[in-house]
């Protein structure tokens, strides 16, 4: 059975930067997973030892970066009173990588817009609320170590695939 990554606001765990969880898209089928024993849970900002509350914090970067250009050094996370809290975010995505790695999970899905967790945007540094395409440095961190890497609302689609993967052999339905 594919165990998956789950990022822990999305279970109903207060973990976000104001103190609140995150609405799930697919409440059914994350039910499911839960009581299949699949999911395996994560904040990676309160792994690296943030607390919650705390301020919000976007990635900043000259040259429009993303998580991928935080892990190179190219851009940093800085939270909204202008600390720089990128080393803490860089703590998160490695842990998150580990945590794959011993469970052996080949998916994860996180909460997209997040600067560690999103998947298909970020904000834009500006503290504006202007979201802009890129993924989290927790996202690219997975993405480099192999992890497939979906948003809360994709959790269909990855339902459907593993709904497919997870049958046994030779249980076509016989015509
Ligand atoms: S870091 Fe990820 S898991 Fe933690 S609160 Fe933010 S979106 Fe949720």
């Amino acid at each position: 059975m594919e165990l998956i990554l789950i990022s822990a606001c999305l279970l109903g765990r207060p973990v976000r930067y104001n103190g609140t969880s995150k609405t799930c898209d697919s409440p059914d089928i994350i039910g499911r997973w839960s009581r299949e024993g699949r999911l395996v849970p994560l904040c990676p900002e309160v792994a690296a030892g943030f607390s919650t509350p705390r301020p919000p914090a976007e990635i900043v970067s000259e040259l429009r970066g993303d998580g991928a250009a935080v892990l190179a050094g190219a851009a940093w996370v800085m939270d909204s009173a202008g600390v720089d809290v990128t080393d803490l975010f860089v703590k998160g995505a490695g842990q998150a990588v580990e945590m794959a790695q011993r469970f052996g999970c080949r998916h994860a899905v996180l909460t997209d817009g997040s600067p560690s967790c999103g998947s298909s945007f970020v904000y834009d540094g500006t503290f504006s609320g202007t979201a802009v395409p890129g993924i989290g440095a927790t996202t690219a961190a997975l993405q480099a170590a192999g992890v497939r890497v979906w948003s809360q609302t994709a959790v269909p689609e990855l339902d459907a695939l593993l709904s497919g993967r997870d049958q046994p052999p030779n249980t076509q339905p016989r015509i």
